[in-house]
């Protein structure tokens, strides 16, 4: 802290952050002054303003009750709060729906390695020695004189500068596993590298246990965010050199085939996006099926169930392995093949497992098979949307008497509807009553 007081004092400009929210933060400075509260900015948002980089975040902490004061800014300006007393948190909601978090600055203490703290209020500077890194471990005041004044008592805008990631302590890798994966997913968003002492921490907490004692809802956050990067091929490459997917599943490899599949994925989605903008695709679980595409259905079930996924997910990733391999064999043959056909072998596919299709034969660098396989997929999407005009009740009203026939009448008109053998409702009627009889 001594260190903090020899600083010549650093002001940050605000000016690039958008008009709302720089009022807004005007305006609870002025809020905090007149309760008397130091006010601060802190976290990704500091390091992002110092980095010019885009990222509005308004996380705040409160030397004092933060809790308080969020309840205090919350009936000052009708906003939503929602109150985490564990971590003495809150989230606001303003009624045009900007969101604000407010902490108490706090220190906290690890009972157990990789399970959740236990808080107690500190100082600012406390506040920011729990931080993961030097560069995520600076704030900037914002009370009214002291407005835009940084606080960086651990060397985060000197780590900046060097382009590094760096710990604060020689116990943080220990104290929370999850930091591990941050460290990587910093070092490839930014183009950092790990300061070489924190790289030998970090080899030597993943080379333990540690990280299986996490949670199946936090491996699975830390794993979703990195795959949610730009370029997650490379973090991926890292957690590979770093040995870490074993923690997914002890059996899981990184081999060449599965490299490439996860290499093909930026250029098999960006495909994808282009073509059907409707479709809303779950990038990080693209990556995740494409890290897994070669693994066995065993490996692949246990590796859902400890990351927890949801029910969605997890139908989405248990169906990326063979499956997929098998109509890509098909899909890529020459030759002609029905769409209803094709609607057939995919309709049970998520879209996230048609992209991976893609991203396999993208890896391949068949051309003209993967010319085949797009015009095929995009026939595939355009039908999607055919619809009968007859339904269940046009069947009803014919005398048949409801059942499983219905499905398959309905199913062969629709499969007549996409082939073209049928164009109109009077066919429709004239192909129901023919396959009757
Ligand atoms: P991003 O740009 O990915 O959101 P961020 O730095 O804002 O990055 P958050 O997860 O939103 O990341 O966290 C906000 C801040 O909280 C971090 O900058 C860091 O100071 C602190 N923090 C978050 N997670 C941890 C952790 N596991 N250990 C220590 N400090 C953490």
């Amino acid at each position: 802290m001594s260190e903090m007081k020899n600083q010549v004092k650093q002001i940050v400009s605000l000016s690039k952050m958008p008009m709302r929210q720089r009022h807004l933060l005007k305006q609870i400075c002025r809020l905090a002054d007149e309760r008397d509260l130091a006010v601060y900015l802190v976290g990704g948002v500091v390091r992002d303003l110092l980095l010019k980089r885009e990222n509005w975040d308004l996380d705040l902490t409160v030397e004092g009750d933060g809790v308080v004061f969020a309840r205090l800014v919350a009936d000052r300006y009708r906003a939503g709060l929602a109150v985490f007393e564990r971590f003495a948190t809150a989230r606001l909601t303003f009624p045009d729906g900007l969101k604000m978090d407010i902490a108490t600055t706090r220190r906290e203490s690890y009972a157990q390695p990789a399970l959740l703290p236990t808080v107690q209020p500190a100082s600012i500077e406390e506040d920011l020695y729990r931080r993961d890194f030097t560069i995520n471990a600076m704030a900037v005041q914002l009370n009214s004189g002291q407005f835009g004044r940084l606080l960086d008592p651990y060397g985060g805008q000197r780590d900046l500068l060097a382009r590094t990631i760096r710990v604060l302590h020689e116990g943080s890798f220990q104290d929370d596993p999850t930091r591990i994966f941050r460290a990587i997913r910093f070092e490839q968003r930014f183009g950092f590298h790990l300061e070489r002492a924190t790289l030998g921490l970090l080899a030597q907490a993943a080379s333990t246990n540690l990280i299986q004692r996490l949670s199946g809802p936090r491996l699975q956050n830390e794993i979703l965010l990195l795959f949610a990067e730009r370029d997650p091929a490379r973090a991926i490459v890292r957690l590979a050199q770093l040995k870490l997917f074993r923690f997914l599943h002890r059996r899981l490899r990184y081999t060449n085939k599965v490299k490439r599949t996860v290499t093909a994925v930026p250029k098999a989605l960006a495909w994808w996006v282009s073509r059907f903008q409707d479709s809303v695709i779950d990038r990080p679980i693209v990556y995740l099926m494409a890290l897994s595409s070669e693994a066995s259905q065993a490996v692949v079930t246990t590796m859902i169930r400890r990351l927890a996924l949801s029910r969605e997910q997890a139908r989405k990733v248990s169906a990326g392995g063979r499956l997929v391999d098998r109509a890509l064999k098909r899909l890529t043959k020459e030759g002609t093949v029905r769409g209803s056909q094709i609607f057939r072998l995919l309709e049970d596919f998520s879209d996230e497992a048609l992209v991976l299709l893609l991203a396999k034969q993208v890896s391949k660098q068949q051309g003209v098979r993967l010319s085949l396989l797009r015009r095929r997929l995009t026939a595939y999407i355009k039908n999607r949307t055919t619809k009968t005009v007859l339904t269940g009740r046009d069947l009803q009203a014919l005398g048949l008497q409801p059942g499983p026939q219905y499905k398959t009448i309905l199913g062969k008109l629709l499969d007549a509807r996409i082939d073209g053998v049928v164009t109109t409702e009077a066919e429709e009627w004239a192909f129901v009553r023919k396959w009757l009889g």
